[in-house]
């Protein structure tokens, strides 16, 4: 019919061209097909069932389709008629429905707290009866009264679903084990919960909620909460209620160590011998907040500047509890006089406190710590304050924890031990002046220095007992006496009198009411006084004193102290004159020192001048070492002192050449030796620096005993060299005189011989011992000459004469002689006088010589020059010769005597020269070769000139 059509949302002739299949779900065709099949065999009489179609749109509708048969005469089937019912939207609901039972279903199942789902429709109906059965029912009343209503009622029961979470809070192994167990706890630990969840239902309360303790299937405790509601749309018949079972014991032992921390602070609040405030900060944070968006940085400056916002501040402080220790500390009782707003209970002399906690906090310290002196029950407090806001509450400070901590006694020990420990500096500080110096002087100025630190005082002196006058030694504080140099008061004032008798302090608190006092001068302000003796050696020495201007002002602890100071003064007086003592006996033994000294380097001076004076060269030595050595051995060594002052094996016994035969080489042997027989004498060769060599003879004496140390030893060295020289010249002289001698003897005794056999020939032989005789005399005369020279017994006879006549004379006479063997002479003289003081027959003999030495050394036909010249202040004769010359070898040597180069050509006795520098040479004058072999020679004679007195 048209309403199919309209279903479908077809038009109504177009129904007739579908085909039924075509507008059924393919799903639910065969169905169709199968119940139309039993229809035409007559299996059944008609169906119903829903199905789906689907619309012209494409969308599916659910409809509900009876289907009827209409059957022709032989009992067939001949049509049928379907009655269609378009039912989508009650299959749409059922749907939701399910999905909405499917989700509650997982949703129980997965919840994660334990779930039961229990039937209660049976102790509903239950209590019904017992409603209707009493008139007036109270279930409080009829459920405690008979608790076997209450098993009647628990046995109605039945569960109807158990969750996972249950099975794994009871410890449950599966969902029958599960509610065997809950009707088990039911009746028996939880009896008492199920009654009063009996007792809210029958009174109609719905839903409940109580916290139980609870079994599990292994026996253990749980604290549970148990919410019991019954499900909507089962208000009626209670037939589906659901019990919600949640662990609580994590929260329960939580709120119980909650409980317990709360209480134990609590109780710690309330014991602690500390006085505990409990504040809330609040109002006062508000305050500073405003004030910093009102632009304030700085709070606390600004708290000075407006004290009323301070009080204002110190108002919106409350206190919310304070404990019982300051209850006692404050002496009252009354914890209700201490709550409230701190600014009704703060007196103003603590707001400068409570300004800088507000400030500390300001600034974001949570933690602050104050001292503050209080007055608190009228006595004067040091109290220690900690403030400390409570975690949490650092953004509001709405909980604060103030402690006061009395530390008054803590306070005092410390200024006491800082008293202690002023005194004992100070005295420290005296004693290291009395240590270090031994000066009284210095250790009671450093007393005065040292006493205002511990006993205060206006004025302070020291004064010492010297005779029956107490001269004040050193001062302090008395600006009256200034520039006075020597201060001294009578011992016999009462106060010293006292003290000198007693030896005990005096302390006068009020020196005006002392019959006894006497004013000093320039101490006429002095109101009150104290002195303390000074002991010495058991006697009263002096006396502290120290003066106040104000009466009353020194006390017995002050006196104690004051006589700490004057037993160390009367160490330094002590000391003092110990110093005096110990000074004189010093002075008197540095000056005997200084005398020992004194005669010690006079002793020493005078050896230094000896060693020096001696010609011999000193050496002294202390074991291996050169102490001291004189300027002689300096000297004839040439080391300078600094290498003699050194290891004597190095430089002495280097430069010695021990000729001894038991000394070989050294040092070592030598001190062995001379520790036998202390003193050795011997010779050496001794190489100076330069590498030249002299001879000396050494004395080396030990000096002290054998065997002490150090061995000291003295060396004495001489140099013998010139000695040896003059010896070896004297035996060569002899030597040489035997033979000159000898010569002309056996000449003459030969001539004698012969004159006695040859009579005839007397003249001869008598002209031969003239010549020898006079020979002999030249001969001893000249020996003469050198033994008179060398012995110093010549003396001049001198006269001023010009050189050049006697130059005139000598060549005058010489010339024939010269001339006569074939030689010629010139002589050359200045036009200027040479005048000479000089003994003209000795200079005579010298030219004489160097003419006849020149004549005899030069060959026929030569040449002989005399000259005469001033050179400076010199008259200059040069006597030159074209002769044979001397080796230059012998050039020194031919005025030695006796010396001839070669005794072959000689002519004469080797004497000559040696006369004649003599001569010269006592005139101060110098005579000088010069020569060259087979070319000549130039003898040079120099002798000063004369300069007359009048020049
Ligand atoms: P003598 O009496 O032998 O001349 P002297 O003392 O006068 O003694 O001279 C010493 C020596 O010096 C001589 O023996 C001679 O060998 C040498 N002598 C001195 N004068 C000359 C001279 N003018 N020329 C060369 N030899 C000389």
């Amino acid at each position: 019919n048209r309403h199919w059509a309209e279903m479908l949302g077809y038009e109504e002739e177009e129904v007739y061209r579908l085909d039924l299949w075509d507008v059924t779900l393919p799903e639910e065709r065969e169905l169709s097909r199968r119940k139309l099949r039993m229809l035409a065999a007559r299996e059944i009489d008609g169906y119903t069932l829903e199905k789906r179609y689907i619309r012209k749109d494409g969308s599916t509708m659910w409809a509900r389709v009876s289907v009827s048969p209409i059957l022709d005469e032989n009992d067939r089937l001949e049509t049928v008629v379907a009655m269609i019912t378009d039912i989508t939207e009650r299959k749409q609901a059922e749907q939701a429905v399910h999905a909405s039972e499917t989700r509650y279903r997982s949703l129980f199942e997965d919840m994660p707290i334990g779930l039961f789902e229990l039937d209660f429709s049976a102790v509903k109906t239950a209590l019904e009866d017992l409603q209707k059965r009493y008139a007036i029912f109270d279930p409080r009343d009829y459920f405690y009264g008979n608790p076997a209503e209450v098993m009647t009622c628990l046995d109605k029961l039945r569960i109807l679903n158990v969750n996972r979470a249950a099975l794994t809070l009871f410890e449950a192994n599966g969902p029958q084990a599960m509610v065997e167990h809950l009707l088990r706890s039911l009746k028996a630990e939880a009896f008492e919960d199920f009654r009063l969840i009996l007792i809210n239902l029958a009174e109609n309360k719905l839903s409940t909620t109580l916290e139980a303790m609870l079994q599990t299937v292994n026996g253990n405790q749980r604290s549970v909460s148990l919410h019991i509601t019954v499900m909507p749309q089962y208000e009626d018949n209670w037939a589906r209620v659901l019990i919600a079972v949640q662990d609580i014991t994590a929260r329960l032992e939580a709120q119980l160590a909650l409980r317990e921390s709360e209480e134990r602070y609590r109780r710690l609040f309330e014991d602690v011998p500390i006085s505990l405030w409990e504040e809330d900060f609040s109002r006062a944070r508000r305050f500073i907040q405003h004030l910093q968006t009102r632009g304030v940085t700085d709070i606390g400056a600004h708290f000075a500047a407006n004290p009323e916002d301070l009080i204002e501040c110190i108002a919106g402080i409350h206190v919310l509890d304070v404990n019982s220790h300051t209850l006692q500390l404050y002496h009252n009782t009354n914890k209700e006089d201490f709550l409230g707003s701190l600014g009704r209970i703060v007196p103003a002399d603590e707001y400068d406190v409570l300004q800088d906690e507000l400030v500390a906090l300001a600034n974001g310290q949570y933690e602050i710590s104050l001292e503050s002196n209080r007055l608190i029950s009228g006595t004067s407090r040091y109290m220690a304050i900690n403030l400390s806001v409570a975690p949490g509450y650092e953004a509001t400070w709405g909980r604060v924890l103030v402690s006061l901590t009395d530390i008054t006694r803590l306070k005092e020990a410390e200024a006491a031990e800082h008293e202690q420990r002023t005194l004992a500096e100070a005295l420290r500080d005296t004693a290291a002046a009395l240590v270090g110096s031994l000066d009284p002087e210095i250790v009671l100025n450093r007393i005065l220095d040292n006493l205002g630190q511990v006993v205060p005082h206006d004025a302070a002196n020291i004064g010492l007992v010297e005779g029956n006058q107490v001269r004040i030694h050193s001062w302090r504080g008395y600006h009256d006496l200034m520039g006075v140099e020597d201060l001294r008061l009578p011992l016999n004032y009462p106060t010293f009198q006292q003290m000198y008798h007693t030896g005990e302090p005096l302390l006068i608190s009020d020196v005006s009411q002392d019959q006894d006092w006497i004013d000093a001068p320039g101490t006429m302000w002095v109101k009150s006084y104290v002195g303390v003796p000074v002991r010495a050696h058991g006697q009263v020495v002096g006396f502290l004193n120290l003066d106040s201007e104000h009466p009353g002002f020194f006390t017995e602890e002050h006196v104690g102290r004051l006589q700490a100071f004057a037993d160390q003064a009367a160490i330094a007086i002590e000391n003092a004159q110990l110093y005096d003592e110990i000074r004189k006996h010093a002075d008197e033994l540095q000056h005997r020192v200084e005398q020992r000294t004194l005669e010690l380097e006079h002793e020493r001076a005078q050896l230094q001048a000896i060693l020096d004076a001696m010609g011999e060269g000193v050496v002294y030595t202390e074991n291996n070492t050169i102490r001291y050595v004189n300027d002689q051995i300096v000297t004839m060594l040439g080391y300078d002192q600094m290498t003699l002052q050194g290891d004597v094996n190095e430089v002495l016994v280097q430069a010695m050449q021990f000729q001894n035969l038991d000394i070989t080489s050294n040092w070592e042997e030598l001190l062995r030796i001379l520790n036998r027989r202390r003193i050795w004498r011997g010779d050496a060769r001794v190489t100076r620096q330069d590498g030249s060599t002299f001879d000396a003879s050494l004395t080396v004496t030990l000096v002290g005993n054998p065997g002490e140390q150090p061995i000291s030893i003295v060396t004495i060295v001489r140099d013998v060299s010139q000695e040896r020289a003059l010896e070896a010249q004297k035996d060569r002289f002899i030597a040489n005189a035997s033979h000159e001698l000898r010569t002309p003897i056996a000449n003459m005794k030969m001539r004698l011989y012969l004159l006695e056999k040859q009579p005839t020939r007397q003249a001869e032989h008598m002209e031969v011992l003239h010549y020898v005789a006079g020979r002999m005399g030249t001969l001893v005369e000249e020996l003469l000459d050198v033994s008179r020279f060398e012995r110093g017994v010549i003396s001049l006879d001198r006269q001023v004469v010009d050189l050049r006549t006697l130059i005139e004379h000598v060549v005058a006479i010489e010339q024939p002689i010269i001339q006569e063997k074939g030689l010629t002479l010139v002589h050359r003289l200045p036009p200027e006088a040479l005048d000479v003081n000089i003994d003209s027959n000795r200079i005579t003999q010298v030219l004489n010589n160097l003419l006849a030495n020149a004549a005899n050394y030069t060959l026929e036909g030569g040449q002989i020059t005399v000259e005469a010249t001033r050179e400076e202040d010199e008259a200059v004769v040069r006597v030159s010769d074209t002769g044979i010359g001397i080796p230059a070898e012998a050039l020194e040597q031919i005025f030695e005597p006796f010396y001839r180069v070669n005794e072959a050509v000689a002519r004469g006795t080797g004497l000559g020269l040696t006369i004649s520098r003599e001569i010269v040479d006592l005139h101060g004058g110098a005579l000088t070769v010069e020569s060259e072999l087979d070319k000549g020679s130039t003898f040079t004679l120099r002798l000063p000139l004369h300069r007359p007195k009048a020049e």
